[in-house]
């Protein structure tokens, strides 16, 4: 890919101090008084490509074979590590998830121009992907440099595990997982068993596998895997870019994401930074980050101008991997919201459950944690915050797949406390002709009138 040359460089730098900077290849995840670090890249260096080559280029590499340029997060190799070495790269072509127009749920809520991004329709069926393949190339080029990194770690409410798992197995790395026992789906469990990592189930929630992990990566140099390792962020971001590309670099009126950690968030901001910066494009959408109510210290903070912050005790939510109480990224999280005239907001877990229902209803598959975000999303239109003609896209964070057991309990009608508005169980009959077709036909004629 040679039509865009430059003397392109990244570092990691403290977020409270700009002098102070880190290689990407050192193992440091915080700054010396406790900030976390991000990766800043050489603006200068960038700049020096026009912005109308960028967009040609990107346009030009997408879903091509040329190792690893086919990869969404990869495409944009420059803008994200630079420094990494193609034949370090770990990838599975992640990223360049489908961006569809939801028309028929975007006409029941009033909305004409609705898009989800499907960020879920991909290699462990969660965004999570976008980070980890950054995450673990560097770690290859580590280990491959002399590094002595004996494993990888995360702690996780599912889908960071899944995505750890298979991004180390693919580079025969050892990958070591936390998850608080009987609080992951089937699906996300199965995931890092299958690929081989040590899995640990601990009798705790996600706040607390945080601090084990954090533990061993500061006792046992175990590499750090959660997205308090800025790495990661890094691949998160190119969901932004690949969005506004999508949109044939029009930026659309709102992006809705949903958030826990807040490092999506964070990142989904940074992303758009670049294109800002380097020129790609004038206009900011808004942001919208939408919480469960049970797991809301954004939502909580946000109502009081962001001047007070407190982490919260998180309570059980359907959108498992959003409990959490005390997220790691809440500075970089507010510091966004801030810049893109944000707005949080929250959902309920009848809200949730019912969106999903309801927006699965015209062909959408949800995960919950996508119901919280559609629901927020709603909220902002009966108030007359997001308008019709707006064009609004939300991010769907994982695939439906991985959280069936929701929404099988859902149309079972035995989530707890939620009554099901919309639930479609299985009709039992015997095989006989006569009595499946005069039921068959009363449930056309209840369903669509006809
Ligand atoms: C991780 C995750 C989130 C939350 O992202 P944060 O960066 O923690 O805010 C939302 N949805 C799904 C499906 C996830 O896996």
């Amino acid at each position: 890919m040679g039509d865009v040359k430059g003397d392109f460089s990244a570092w990691f730098q403290s977020v409270a101090d700009t002098d102070e900077r880190y290689p990407l290849d050192e193992v440091i995840y915080k700054s010396k008084d406790g900030h976390l670090l991000e990766v800043c890249h050489d603006l200068e260096a960038l700049k020096k490509v026009p912005a109308e080559k960028w967009k040609r280029h990107f346009e030009k590499r997408s879903r091509r074979t040329e190792w690893p340029y086919g990869s969404g997060v990869w495409g944009k190799k420059e803008w994200v590590l630079p420094g990494i070495d193609p034949k370090n790269v770990v990838s599975m072509y992640e990223g360049h998830t489908n961006l569809f127009w939801a028309d028929r749920y975007g006409a029941q809520i009033g909305l004409d121009d609705l898009w989800i991004k499907q960020c879920g329709n991909t290699h462990t069926g969660s965004f999570k992907d976008l980070g980890m393949t950054v995450l673990v190339s560097m770690v290859k080029q580590m280990i491959s440099r002399g590094k002595d990194i004996p494993a990888v770690a995360c702690a996780s409410t599912g889908d960071t595990s899944a995505a750890l798992a298979a991004y180390a197995a693919a580079a025969g790395i050892p990958a070591i997982v936390f998850l608080p026992r009987g609080k992951v789906s089937v699906a996300q469990l199965i995931q890092p068993v299958a690929n081989g990592a040590i899995v640990f189930a601990l009798d705790t929630d996600f706040d607390g596998c945080m601090e084990i992990v954090q533990q061993v990566a500061e006792k046992d140099g175990i590499y750090l895997a959660n997205s308090m390792n800025s790495l990661r962020i890094e691949g998160q971001k190119t969901v932004g870019i690949e969005i506004i590309e999508q949109c044939d670099w029009k930026v659309p009126d709102w992006i809705v994401i949903p958030g826990g950690n807040l490092g999506n968030v964070s990142a989904l901001a940074k992303g758009i930074d670049m294109l800002i910066d380097l020129g790609l494009i004038t206009k900011k959408p808004r942001i919208v980050c939408a919480q469960a109510e049970s797991a809301n210290p954004l939502y909580l903070s946000y109502q009081r101008d962001f001047e007070v912050y407190e982490p919260i005790a998180a309570r059980p939510t359907l959108a498992s991997a959003i409990q959490i109480g005390n997220p790691v990224s809440i500075d970089k999280a507010i510091d966004a919201l801030k810049r893109y005239d944000g707005i949080v907001e929250q959902a309920s877990e009848t809200e949730l459950a019912e969106v999903c229902a309801r927006a699965d209803r015209t062909g959408l598959f949800n995960c919950p944690h996508t119901g919280v975000a559609l629901a927020a999303m709603e909220k902002l239109v009966k108030r007359g915050q997001i308008k019709r003609g707006d064009k609004v896209v939300v991010i769907s964070t994982a695939h439906g797949l991985k959280f069936v057991d929701m929404k099988v309990r859902y149309h079972e009608m035995t989530l707890e406390g939620i009554v099901s508005e919309n639930p479609n169980p299985p009709i039992e009959l015997p095989a006989r002709y006569e009595a499946v077709r005069d039921e068959m036909l009363r449930q056309i004629e209840t369903r669509f009138g006809c």
